[in-house]
């Protein structure tokens, strides 16, 4: 894709293909089916940049599965976040009792999963998992778990497979560097 009019930055060389992270989601999903054997886990999708990491991972789950969204915002019109986390949208049933896993598309500084994991454990969850596409170990303000990874990544902001630049090129099935 080339850069869209509207945005002063263009989506640079490919990180990661859609075939490397289909294939990883797919092992991931191997894993949770393995590990919640004879339960329902309930996966919480954080928008809007997990939603096509949770659209794969739901399915990759050989399981009976139920899942919600809730919304989270710490950026601003840049690529750093602002360090201040707030909520956008609720989830809309009670995760009380259930098994939760939490999908992120990215940990960076740890701020959002660890306002999150607070948040949730409020609402007595039975158990609470963390399932992240990415993780950017370089950048952690706030030390957070995470129990189902897909890759690590240096210290550079990317974009597509649902995650943006001032909410642009989330709909690139490949993740990209943002280029100039
Ligand atoms: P954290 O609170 O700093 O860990 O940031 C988490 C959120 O920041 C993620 O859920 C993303 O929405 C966003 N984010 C962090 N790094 C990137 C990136 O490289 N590209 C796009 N969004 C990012």
């Amino acid at each position: 894709m080339e850069r869209s009019f509207l945005s002063d930055r263009a989506p640079g060389p490919v990180l990661l293909s859609h075939g490397d992270i289909r294939k990883r989601v797919l092992e991931m999903g191997r894993e949770i089916t393995r590990d919640y054997e004879g339960r329902a886990p309930h996966l919480i999708g954080v928008l809007k940049g997990g939603i096509i990491f949770h659209a794969d991972l739901v399915r990759a789950i050989d399981l009976d599965v139920s899942f919600d969204f809730i919304a989270l915002g710490s950026y601003g019109l840049t690529t750093r976040t602002s360090g201040e986390v707030r909520l956008l949208k609720d989830l809309d049933a009670s995760p009380e009792g259930r098994d939760v896993i939490i999908v992120e598309d990215i940990v960076d500084t740890g701020l959002t999963l660890d306002y999150l994991l607070q948040f949730l454990r409020t609402r007595e969850p039975a158990s609470l998992k963390v399932a992240a596409l990415l993780d950017k170990p370089s950048r952690r303000q706030r030390e957070v778990p995470i129990d189902y990874l897909g890759f690590e990544i240096d210290d550079r902001f990317v974009v597509g497979y649902g995650l943006d630049y001032v909410q642009h090129y989330r709909n690139l099935p490949d993740l990209h560097l943002l280029g100039n």
